[in-house]
């Protein structure tokens, strides 16, 4: 494969600012979710950490969750291929505020099949939106995506996603997030974890219970374009209480 010299230079960029040290990681094989606590000092968590994530969301506690808050706006925004996922990073002042704190949004990006799970059932797809507050403190919101209708939102994202790793393209038009999340946003709350080395805990979750819908030949392009599965296996409760 014949790479020019700024496609590896990003290459190398994103590998090492995701990864930490540049530490390779993959989802399977020798660099695979079971040996990620191994791979590197800075990911231990991955093997010692007890709030880990995804989960699988059941038995969950009624309670009176307050809304999401969620104030978006039509934003800039470009596509990554970071070499693990479709990455959408987005700018301008894109929040949500409740009980927790305000977090502004950052990006968003995929899983095919999904890492959380619910009652136990997997979805083909999970988006993930990754927030951080002032204080550096992140918060995701979590998407599932049925099987369905082709999406028109995400198709104009997967129109860019980028053939190579390191490669970013930006959308033509500004991006309302919001479109890529169901009308109705009642959620479950927990504390997990990145799923992705290090693994890092005290992520505050917020995964919709609402699935979106994209099409059979849209979760196929997402899951070639990555050679094949980009979840992390679901890790124990341990302590945790799940509310909704
Ligand atoms: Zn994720």
């Amino acid at each position: 494969m014949k790479y020019t010299v700024a496609a590896l230079f990003l290459s190398t960029l994103s590998a090492t600012a995701l990864a930490g040290a540049g530490t390779n990681w993959e989802y399977s094989g020798k660099h695979g979710t079971e040996n990620w606590g191994e791979l590197s000092p800075k990911f231990t968590t991955c093997s010692t950490g007890v709030n880990q994530s995804p989960i699988d969301i059941s038995g969950a506690i009624e309670s009176q969750l307050p809304p999401l808050g969620i104030d978006y706006s039509a934003s800039r925004a470009n596509v990554l291929n970071n070499g693990h996922t479709i990455q959408v990073n987005i700018d301008g002042n894109n929040t949500f505020s409740n009980d927790s704190g305000q977090f502004k949004l950052l990006q968003f990006h995929f899983h095919a099949p999904s890492e959380n799970t619910i009652n136990g059932q997997s979805f083909p797809m999970e988006a993930h939106f990754v927030h951080a507050d002032s204080e550096g403190r992140l918060a995701v919101i979590g998407v599932m995506f049925k099987q369905g209708n082709i999406n028109q939102d995400l198709e104009k994202i997967w129109r860019k996603m980028p053939n190579e790793a390191g490669a970013t393209a930006s959308l033509e038009s500004v991006l309302k997030s919001s479109v890529l999340m169901p009308s109705t946003k009642d959620y479950f709350r927990f504390n997990g974890s990145l799923t992705t080395p290090p693994c890092s805990e005290g992520v505050r979750w917020f995964v919709l219970k609402d699935p979106i819908e994209a099409s059979p030949s849209q979760i196929k392009q997402f899951r070639k374009m990555m050679h094949g599965n980009t979840n992390r296996p679901v890790q124990p409760i341990n302590a945790r209480v799940i509310l909704q």
